[in-house]
């Protein structure tokens, strides 16, 4: 590319097993999309269809990274999440024929500035501050469906400090990955590089300079990141 800046190219994750990376194009997140949680954040799970919002590619975190805590919050929450890897675009995709579109599974973390947050829904502003911010998007190298398949049920949990916080499992889900994809693709065309967090379970909590957590989703993987102090 004959780029007219010094530009940092695209982020990528490792692929497990493999010398190749995924390359990272858009990072589309699901809200409430477990029950505990969406009633844990004061809404009803019954009535809501799926929504979204979006984190920059740059925000993506290699496993095992040390990160500083992040400006402007004093409320830090982690939020564990399967990570769906979109291989093949498309719109308008059947649920019949989403699962087609995935290239593999990975376990993220959507870090949230739960302060910023909260007032952005208090104004009726936008999430970006919140949830769209450097390293809010950690995640696993990445299984390819031919070595994971796709997980629909099984643990997904989060330790802070080797204590679990974050319990759940992937049947939990209100909308499955197969909806969710099929949902996305009405409202967006997906590109191949799109990530899709796929929403978190209850018991999200507070994060401060010093935690270390581990995260993991039943066959898909573990993930570690600290905080310095
Ligand atoms: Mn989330």
């Amino acid at each position: 590319m004959n780029y007219a800046i010094d530009f940092p190219g695209v982020p990528v994750i490792p692929v497990a097993e493999s010398n190749k990376t995924f390359p990272v194009g858009r990072i589309y997140c699901v809200g409430r999309n477990y029950a505990e949680h969406a009633r844990e954040m004061g809404h009803d799970p019954d009535r809501e269809p799926p929504f979204f919002f979006m984190k920059p590619a740059d925000a993506i975190v290699q496993n095992g990274a040390t990160l500083n805590f992040p400006k402007a919050t004093k409320d830090l929450h982690h939020e564990i999440e399967m990570v769906v890897a979109i291989g093949k675009g498309g719109a308008d995709i059947p649920e019949s024929k989403a699962l087609d579109h995935i290239f593999g599974y990975g376990v993220g973390l959507d870090m949230t500035r739960r302060d910023l947050q909260g007032e952005a829904k208090k104004m009726g502003r936008p999430w970006e501050m919140g949830k769209a911010f450097d390293e809010s998007a950690p995640c696993t190298a990445l299984k390819p469906v031919a070595m994971v398949g796709h997980p629909a049920k099984g643990a997904i949990w989060l330790k802070v400090n080797g204590e679990v916080k974050q319990k759940g499992d992937l049947a939990e889900m209100i909308w499955n990955v197969p909806e969710m994809i099929s949902y996305l693709s009405r409202l967006i065309t997906l590109r191949p590089g799109d990530l899709i967090y796929s929403g978190t379970p209850a018991g999200v909590g507070p994060v401060r300079a010093g935690d270390k957590l581990e995260g993991h989703v039943d066959g898909v993987g573990d993930l570690t990141i600290s905080y310095a102090r």
